[in-house]
């Protein structure tokens, strides 16, 4: 999993073993399933730099702006349209997200 392997190289630049906790930002869009994400973690972190780690998800929930009257909203889709003008061109601000966020050292 490539969350392990970031976590590898990050623990190796900063000459630990391990971390105590690793933060996750998983956007709504992402395509990322919570439970089966965290449930990937529980055994991928096994005998790695993230063993015994803490997982923490924030979850972020998708917003747009639409191109055509800069409005900013929520959307639950990347097909949504525009509340105010309905226009479809729309480029989506936050939501698609898939990283670390943090390690954290104890
Ligand atoms: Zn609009």
């Amino acid at each position: 999993m490539n969350i392990i392997e970031i976590a590898t190289e990050e623990a190796y630049k900063a000459n630990t073993a391990k971390f105590s906790r690793i933060i996750l930002d998983i956007g709504s869009l992402s395509g990322v399933e919570l439970d089966a994400l965290e449930f990937a973690m529980e055994s991928a972190k096994k005998a790695t730099v993230l063993d015994g780690a803490d997982v923490q998800i924030n979850y972020i929930q998708a917003r747009a702006r639409c191109r055509q009257c800069g409005h900013e909203f929520g959307v639950d889709s990347v097909f949504n349209v525009c509340e105010k003008c309905q226009n479809y061109d729309l480029e989506i601000i936050q939501g698609k997200e898939m990283k670390i966020k943090s390690l954290i050292l104890e």
